[in-house]
């Protein structure tokens, strides 16, 4: 135990080959302070709030002091960024080390903002308090939406500015992961380490996050087709809920299926495949309806790197590639269609769900109307909410759509009740962010983005009090932007 703080650290990651990271400590900070601590997610972890909260407990979260049993590292890995293969690596952040729970369940404790690495290249190895707290509000939404995802324990401010195209108050968020493993991982030991240690890493990962490889008969195989599971499962619930991820580089795809680096991420409002937020995304790469295709061309990548650990023979390696790739798609399919059954109150399958669901979406599309209130109305029969529901579109889709309830044994009840617990009221909308980490970040003032964190954390609770973080925002029109998380 360390500083009290139950600190229980193991370092599996640091005895892989040199080449995987490089050693060194945080760069230290001048007056830190604690912003936001995550006390649930601390005691998962089992550590102990009171400590966290001490101190001692700030100089860990700032990378002034070193918690005993951790083995400070940057990270190496490589990535597509917008189609371009680039190395990268922990530019800003530093993994600790990982922390084994009382279950005895592993998780990555990593500070993100924490100095420049061997990494950095231009960077200056730190984080803005606005993008810190942003990431800790989305991927604590995510995780009530039961949606896999890293987590945020703690926010702290350094006390010093960084640099962007103003001054801003810099910060350091301590993010959880069940492993920082990413496809840029293996793209980086595939274009500079040799086959032993693209093995090594093939085995650390089967070991860490898929162990039930049994007797497979080729566990590479195996891997790449649970991965691949994963991601279509990940993407299925990302789409169904609206969650535009903004950067799907190689290296922000975590090979647990976890949903990782929330930069210029937001919540699609109204429905439209071509949704964009990010600045930076201008031709729509990573639009929402391209979301699914770019998960599998980042598979593919991932395979690619795979290749000679699948097969002696090249030929044959590509071929088991190509079936697993192949089946990524029609699984994401079949993810998705299941998914949009239960939001739609269905619970047995028939051949025309897919065009009955398509039709509810393309007439959502026509009538530029809110996807998620638009689910969150039909849920609850409110079709008073909009005009939407007073057209000739919908009135002709809806009688297909109740038909269709009709032709299941499930009682209505049963379906409104699947309904509700998989129609969210509350996401993240972006102007109740931005009013949030305006408060934080402009006036000092955490009241504001406390309660939305709270409202965030029940998202199917479907309450009364919880009515005002549905409302859309004034001004729809205007375009709403994000920008890279830095
Ligand atoms: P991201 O867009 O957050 O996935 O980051 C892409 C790459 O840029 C990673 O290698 C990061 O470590 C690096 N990076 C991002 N911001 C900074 C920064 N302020 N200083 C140094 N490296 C950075
Ligand atoms: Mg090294
Ligand atoms: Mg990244």
């Amino acid at each position: 135990e360390t500083l009290g703080m139950a600190w229980n650290f193991d370092n599996s990651y640091a005895r892989l080959p040199e080449i995987f990271f490089s050693k060194l400590n945080p760069t230290p900070v001048t007056s830190p302070e604690l912003i936001i601590l995550n006390e649930r997610l601390a005691t998962s972890l089992g550590l102990d709030v009171e400590a966290l909260q001490s101190n001692d407990g700030l100089e860990v979260f700032a990378g002034n002091k070193i918690p005993q049993g951790a083995l400070p590292l940057a990270q190496a890995y490589a990535g597509h960024q917008f189609g371009y293969f680039n190395m990268l690596g922990d530019g800003r952040a530093i993994l600790l080390g990982e922390q084994i729970n009382p279950q005895g369940e592993r998780f990555d404790i990593q500070l993100k903002g924490s100095g420049r690495t061997p990494y950095s290249r231009g960077g200056d190895g730190r984080a803005a308090l606005g993008p810190m707290l942003r990431e800790y509000i989305i991927c604590e939404a995510m995780y009530a939406l039961n949606i896999p995802t890293t987590r945020s324990l703690a926010v702290v401010t350094t006390g010093e500015i960084v640099l962007r195209e103003t001054e801003l108050p810099g910060a350091i968020l301590t993010r959880v992961a069940i492993s920082h493993l990413r496809v840029g991982t293996f793209q980086y030991i595939s274009n500079w380490g040799t086959k032993e240690e693209l093995q090594a890493l093939a085995d650390y990962t089967i070991q860490r996050h898929y162990p039930d490889v049994g007797d497979a008969p080729n566990r590479y195989l195996f891997l790449l087709e649970e991965i691949g599971k994963r991601q279509a499962e990940l993407i299925a619930k990302w789409q169904l809920v609206g969650f535009i991820h903004g950067v799907m580089n190689t290296d922000n795809m975590a090979l647990s299926g976890e949903t990782i680096d929330y930069g210029p991420c937001a919540f699609m409002d109204t429905y439209d495949p071509a949704t964009v937020f990010s600045s930076i995304d201008r031709q729509g790469r990573y639009a929402y309806g391209n979301q699914p295709h770019i998960a599998g061309w980042n598979l593919a990548r991932f395979a690619e790197t795979l290749l000679p650990l699948l097969n002696e023979n090249e030929e044959e390696a590509v071929k088991l590639a190509q079936g697993v790739l192949s089946d990524f798609t029609k699984l994401y399919r079949s993810k998705w269609l299941s998914g949009m059954r239960a939001k739609l109150g269905i619970f047995n399958e028939e051949i025309k769900d897919e065009a009955l669901i398509e039709g509810l979406l393309s007439i959502m599309q026509k009538h530029r109307v809110d996807y998620t209130n638009t689910f969150l109305a039909i849920t609850f029969e409110k079709y008073d909410q909009s005009e939407f529901f007073r057209t000739k579109d919908f009135s002709d889709w809806y009688k297909l759509w109740q038909s269709r309830l009709g032709r299941q044994t499930e009682s209505k009840a049963d379906s409104y009740q699947l309904m509700k617990n998989s129609n969210p009221a509350v996401i993240p909308r972006n102007h109740r962010v931005e009013e949030a980490l305006d408060a934080a970040v402009k006036h000092n003032d955490y009241s504001v983005m406390e309660s939305l964190v709270e409202a965030l954390s029940n998202p199917f609770a479907h309450s009364e009090k919880q009515a005002e973080y549905c409302k859309l925002p004034p001004d729809l029109a205007r375009p709403y932007r994000t920008f890279c998380g830095t």
